[in-house]
This record gives structure tokens, sequence and C-alpha cells, in this order.
């Protein structure tokens, strides 16, 4: 090819506007042949020209075809400006070397602004500083390895997919398995080269490898010795390497310089490492160490912005506007617990004093109302609206998913005295000598209903308004909203809660949740609120058994599942925690289903839910498992908190010592809703000694709040146990283990707050900045919107 031929190709490239089509496959590849037919003639773009931004493209292609022209200059740099100005609200696209092609896929991660990315911190290193030749691997030791692949070939067990791949070095050979990952296949060429870490062992006379991550190496990637390389969230069409990369030009532009939010005395007195040299070593720490102290800084912000928002919301609430008094009539509220068939356990009768006296009161309420899966939080909740609706105002209940609403629904026009019914407005009589009227509302609510339903709602003809987000929607008002209940409330941002406030002039507010979180831990992170803590079971609910199944004992779980199912039950199958990505881990999941389907369970019917599926899709198969057209749910953690499913009552959970107990524990929650025996099995399948231990405690424990307080001295520091198990906000660095820290934050934020409440103060500027910005972002700039309570 000679050069002629090149101008024609780019000068195709440029009419199509820089969109790398000039060629299919994209310019690289023939650039790659140009400059091996032609060394020296042109200068290549650097990466390669598919990971330029357009810009970059257009100089590029132009200072070919039009050598001697002035470059144009980048558009991202306005003429005349000496330094391009990248802030950390600028989109991600403002730092250098990034491909447009890419851009898509960070959002996909959430990575929108240079902060985003700075703040994107891996979720563990590795150290690849001394890779071992595979001749001297030491079993049962972490360790890492360089080698080439000598062939990879595909096998199926009777539970999994297996690809085998056969790896080299100078040294030796051996034998890699990968499990239920089919799509890894293609991957691995021969003679592919490949980093990993993970632990050797010898089976059968054999050397293998369990690897704990991998990486392909390009044909000229050195890694450098001494290294420890941060591994990030993946996710499809994303290479390490390409994220690593853009995270070291953010380090580098915006670190220098950065301020530090953090109050100087507040630093001192917490003796923490400033702002960019945190970050900094968060990604790219020099030792252990140095990667501790980091995280322990960035730890300690966020707890700290959590408690002045916390700090705040209760000083407004402090100060805040007069709700209506529901004086309530004791009378009704006996005669309705009289006619429940069952009696208040006294943590609920406590609980429900609790909130009685609050409406008493002229303050708005704001209490949490803290149980336990299965504690009866619901009767609590619908005696509160009880109360509300007896002094002549109305009460609405938001619940997160349109299947939990309509169970609400259908629960609580029951307790309240409507055995059976159709529709989603429903009129009956009542404990008050008069009909009441409850109404169901949510996104698949149709137009002609809705309307009639919403006027009656502005009109006051609805006593009682039980639905999803929809609720919140503008076109929804009340005539006069006393109470206003969230359920699962950790599943709303404040943000909806405040939404739903908003309905009424500061009507009260009664939230639930039964994320099982140590009592230390729910003070801190829900100081804003009064806490009832329900810690008390009805009586009479059957233990859920609860056995761990040894690695050969699976197909008996599967056999008594299928006996289970015989005798009209249905189960849930959990799948077990990937870590790379969530794309991975549907993957793994749709795999599984598909398995258990062809050759498990062939004659059953199975159902898939994974987190990235559209919650209509999700809404759909749940719904046919409550109609009992799916007998066996194939499920990844996302399983619905709080869905009632009576009738499901077995549970097999894989990868069981990947969860946390807790997240065990809320998962059990699932089965146990019915007088039918419940059945729980955990299987793992290389259980440590202390994984072993932590499942024989979800052997013989069943109260969530004990098995969040071992969670957390059992899983020491080094284990993230957050977000995803528990609900909580979303945390990045902060270990909900780390009650020191905690306790730390909450003083010295309290500390700061008495001093200076409103963040007035010049040296506080910058952090309220943060705070507005942590809380704006997510939920609610406490300090900042007007706040009708
Ligand atoms: P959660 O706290 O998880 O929301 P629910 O309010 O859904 O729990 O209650 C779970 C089940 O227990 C419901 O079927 C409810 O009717 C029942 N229940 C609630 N309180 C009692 C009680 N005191 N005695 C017996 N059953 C109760
Ligand atoms: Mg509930």
């Amino acid at each position: 090819m000679d050069f002629e031929q090149l101008r024609k190709v780019l000068s195709l490239e440029q009419s199509r506007g820089y969109t790398n089509t000039a060629v299919s496959g994209g310019l690289d590849r023939l650039l790659e042949r140009f400059a091996k037919e032609n060394p020296k003639r042109i200068p290549l773009p650097y990466p390669s020209y598919a990971e330029l931004n357009l810009p970059d493209r257009e100089n590029w292609v132009r200072s070919l075809l039009e050598p001697g022209q002035p470059q144009k200059p980048p558009h991202r740099k306005p003429a005349g400006s000496a330094k391009p100005v990248v802030s950390l609200d600028s989109p991600i696209t403002a730092l250098k070397g990034i491909s447009t092609r890419l851009v898509p896929r960070f959002h996909k991660l959430d990575l929108n602004t240079v902060r985003d990315i700075l703040y994107f911190f891996p979720r563990r290193h590795i150290d690849y500083s001394s890779p071992v030749p595979i001749a001297r691997l030491k079993p049962g030791e972490e360790q890492s390895i360089v080698v080439q692949v000598w062939q990879a070939t595909r096998r199926k067990t009777r539970r999994m997919e297996v690809i085998d791949v056969i790896v080299g070095d100078d040294t030796g050979t051996m034998s890699i398995a990968f499990f239920n990952q089919p799509y890894l296949l293609e991957k691995f060429n021969p003679n592919t080269r490949l980093i990993l870490s993970g632990k050797a062992d010898i089976r059968q006379g054999q050397r293998t490898f369990q690897p704990s991550s991998y990486e392909f190496l390009g044909r000229n990637d050195v890694f450098e010795a001494g290294q420890i390389i941060p591994v990030y969230p993946l996710t499809e069409g994303l290479y390490p390497r390409q994220v690593r990369r853009l995270v070291l030009q953010a380090l580098d532009t915006c670190l220098p310089g950065l301020p530090d939010f953090l109050p100087e005395a507040v630093r001192q007195n917490a003796r923490l490492m400033d702002l960019p040299e945190a970050i900094r070593l968060a990604h790219y720490p020099e030792d252990e160490t140095s990667g501790q102290k980091a995280r322990r800084r960035l730890a300690f912000d966020e707890l700290f912005i959590i408690q002045i928002g916390v700090l705040a919301r209760r000083y407004q609430r402090r100060q805040g506007a007069r709700s209506i008094r529901l004086e309530p009539d004791t009378a009704y509220l006996s005669r309705f617990l009289e006619s429940l068939p069952f009696e208040l356990t006294t943590a609920q009768q406590e609980a429900l004093k609790d909130v009685i006296k609050d409406l008493s009161s002229t303050r708005p309420m704001s209490r949490l109302l803290h149980g336990d899966v299965g504690s009866g939080k619901t009767v609590v909740a619908t005696a509160a609206m009880l109360v509300t609706v007896a002094v002549g105002a109305q009460a609405a209940l938001m619940a997160p998913t349109e299947i939990l609403a309509e169970q609400h629904f259908n629960g609580i026009c029951k307790l309240l005295g409507n055995t059976a019914g159709e529709g989603i407005l429903r009129s009956f009589n009542s404990v008050l000598g008069r009909p009441i009227t409850i109404g169901l509302l949510t996104g698949s609510t149709r137009q002609k209903g809705k309307k009639e339903l919403q006027q009656k709602v502005a009109g006051g003809e609805v006593d009682i308004l039980i639905g999803t987000q929809a609720l919140i929607q503008k076109n929804v008002g009340f005539h006069k909203l006393g109470l206003a209940v969230v359920d699962e409330q950790h599943r709303f941002g404040v943000m909806q809660r405040l939404a739903l406030k908003q309905k009424g002039i500061s009507p009260h507010m009664l939230a639930m949740s039964a994320t099982p979180i140590p009592r230390t831990l729910a003070l801190t992170l829900y100081g804003d609120m009064d806490i009832s803590l329900i810690d008390e079971m009805p009586p009479g609910r059957r233990p859920i058994k609860t056995r761990q199944l040894k690695r050969n004992q699976r197909q008996s779980g599967y056999n008594f599942i299928r006996k289970q199912v015989k005798e009209g039950r249905q189960a849930y199958i959990i799948c077990p925690l990937v870590e790379e990505s969530e794309v991975s881990e549907a993957k793994a999941a749709t795999v599984e289903h598909e398995r258990l389907s062809r050759e498990v369970f062939p004659e059953l019917r199975l159902g898939l839910l994974h987190g990235r599926m559209s919650s209509t899709a999700k809404d759909e198969v749940m719904q046919q498992f409550r109609s009992g057209e799916v007998d066996i749910l194939v499920s990844t953690s996302v399983v619905e908190v709080g869905v009632d499913v009576p009738n499901a009552t077995v549970m097999l959970v894989e990868g069981a010592d990947r969860f946390g107990l807790s997240q065990l524990h809320q998962f059990r929650g699932r089965i146990w809703r019915s007088s039918h025996q419940a059945y729980c099995m955990l299987q793992a399948d290389h259980p440590s000694e202390m994984g072993r231990a932590r499942l024989q405690i979800m052997e013989e424990t069943h109260n969530g709040f004990v098995l969040a307080e071992k969670d957390l001295e059992m899983r020491g520091p080094g284990e993230f146990f957050g977000t995803r198990q528990s609900g909580l906000p979303d945390l990045k660095m902060a270990r909900l283990t780390d009650v020191k820290l905690l306790e730390l934050a909450r003083r010295e934020a309290q500390r700061l707050f008495k001093a200076d409440p409103q963040l007035k103060k010049p040296d506080h500027r910058l952090l309220a900045a943060e705070v507005a910005r942590f809380w704006g972002e997510k939920e609610e700039a406490p300090s900042h919107l007007p706040d009708h309570s």
C-alpha cells in the first residue's frame, strides 16, 4: 500500500466525519500495515485511532492530508486560553486520550464526570510485583504467574461448563479451569499471554491453579516490576487497561492543587492524610499501610458527611413546622386490635405506643420501625393509618415495587375488615363505624381508573392510598394528608421520601425497614429519625430448617427441591455472587438457569430473575412465581426484598460462603412466610474454616440482628460489607464494620455542627459544598432545600 492509497482512505474518513468507518474493522489495522510497509512515513495516532476523540482524530487526519497547514486547535480548548480547564465536574471527555467509542461504556459504570473517575476506587489490588515461574509455585499460597496459552478446550460436567486452559512458561505447563464462563473460550487463543494471580494446587499428581484474577497481556505489554495494580469493576467492552489509563489521566490532571474540603482541625483531630494524597494512594498504594491510611481518610469523609447531613436534617426538624395533631381515639384502636386474628407481640405494642404518642403531637413524627423480616411491621403501620383516618385525615403508603404495593393493598384491606375484594378502589365497613375507602395506585394502573382514583384522592373520598412511586407524581394531590408511610425505606432516596411528604402540609412520617444492621450503626445512619425496634417475632412461627450441604450433596439438594415441588411447594435457587460485574453475574445466572432447566429439572417450570432485566420483566416473572406458574425461581442476589410468596418454602443458595450472614438472612426471609415448614440449603463450594463456621451460625441463629452483630465481629477489616447487602447509602470506602471510625466521624461531626450548624464559617465553605453535593446528588441537600416539616 502506498501513501496515495492511504490518502484516499483518509479523505473518505474525513468525509464521514472521522467515525472510523472508512475501512471495515476500523483504521488501525490498515495503519499498522502501512507503517510496516513504509516505516517512518507517517506518525501513527497514539494510542490508536479508535481511541482518539473526534477533535484529535480530525487533527491527525488533517495533519496528513494537509501537511503544512496550521492545525485547528481542539474544540475543547478555547483558543487563547493557556491551559485546558478541567474541573472535577467536567465530563470525562475533558480528559485527554479517552476515545469517543468508550465514553458510553464508562457512562454505563456511572462514570460521568472527572470526579466520578477520581472516586472510582479499585475493588482490590493485585500484587503483580514478583511473578513466580510455574515450576516454583508453592501450593496453597497466593502468587502471580505470567504464562502463554497453549490450548483451550471446553467440556461439560453434569453441573457446569468448564474451559480447561493449558498454559505454560519456560519452566513448565499446567492446566487452569474456568467455570461457567463459556464466552471466554474464544479469548484464549494459542499464544495469548496472560498474567494471573491465584493459588496453586496439586490434584491427582497434576499441577493446577485457581485464579482469583487474570488479565490478558498485549504483545508488547511489560508490566512494571514492583507494581501493585488496581483492579476496577468493569463492564462489557471495557478492558482493565483502558480504565487504568483514564484513571491515571484523571489523577495527573486533577490531583495537584485539589483543595481539601475537610477542615484542618478535623483532619488533625482524626489524624487523617490530606485529600489528594489519599485519592492517589487509594488507586496506587505504595504498600499495604499507605493503602490502608488512604482508605481510612476516604472512609472517614463518607461517614462524616453522612453525619453532618443527618444532623442537619434533625436540626431542621426540630426547628420545623407543625403538623396535624391526630389525637387518636383509643376506642377505635382497641376495636381494631380486637378484630385482629392475633395478638400483638410486646415489641409491636411498644412500637405502636411510640407511634401513637408521636401522632398526638404537633411536631411532625419521623419514626423508623426497624424490625426483622416477618416481625409484623405492617400491622403497626396499619393501626397508625387507621388512627389518621379516624380524625378525618388521609394516609398514604409507598412501597418500592408494584408487587409489594399490591401485596400491601390486599393485606391492609384484609386487616381493616374486607376479606376479599376486587379492583383498585375498595370501600367497606370498618371499626370506625363508617365505611373506609382504600385505593391502589401504581405505574400500571389503567388510565381511566387512574383519573377517577386521583380525583377521589384529591377530593378526600379516598382515606388510604397505597402504591409505588406513582404516588409522588405531580398529578397526585391529597385533600389532607396526615400520615405518610414508606415501606422498605432504604430502597428510596431521601428525595423520594421528601416528595411524598410534600404531598401534605408536614404530614407525619413513618418508615419501615428490615435492614438487619447493628444498633450503633442504625443510630448513626438513621440518626435523624426516632427508632422503634421490633425485636420479637410473632409466636408460633416455625424456625426455618437451615442446613449446609457438603460438596457432594448438591444432587440430594435438587432431589429435595423436586420432592417439595411435587408436594405443591415452590423454591428459590440463588446463584453465587460473581465478582466481575453485574453483567457477568447476569450471564452466569442465565447459564445456570439454562442448565437447570435442561439437565436437572426438565419436567419443572423455571423462571429467571437478575439485575439486568427490565423492571417489567422482573415484575412479570415474580407475578408468575406468585401465581404458581413457575415452580423454581433461579435468581441472583436481586431477589426482591419483602416479596411475599407464602407457598415458596424451599431455598438453595449456591456459593453461600460468599454472601454475608445478613444477606443470607435476607434471602431466607423470603421463605419464612407460611405455616409450612421452610427449608434453606446452603451450598458452598470451597468454604474456608471460617466460611464453614459462619454457615454454621446460619444453621443455629434465626435473629437477623444477632446475625448482623456476628457478621460485624467475624468479618475483620479487609472484608467489605456494605451497600449491596444492606441497602444502605452508597459508600465507596467506608466499611460499616468499622465502628471505631464511625464513632470518630460522629463525634467530629457533632463537634463541628455544634459550633456552626449551618456551615457558614469561611473554613467550612468547601465542606458545605461537599455536603450539599453528596446529599443533593444522591438525595436531598439538607441545609439548602426548604423543608416543609
Ligand atoms: P414485616 O415486618 O416483614 O413487614 P409483616 O408485617 O408482613 O412483616 O408480617 C408478617 C406476617 O406475620 C403477616 O402475615 C402478618 O399478618 C403476621 N403477623 C404480624 N403480627 C403478628 C402477630 N402479632 N402474631 C401473629 N402473626 C402476626
Ligand atoms: Mg414488610
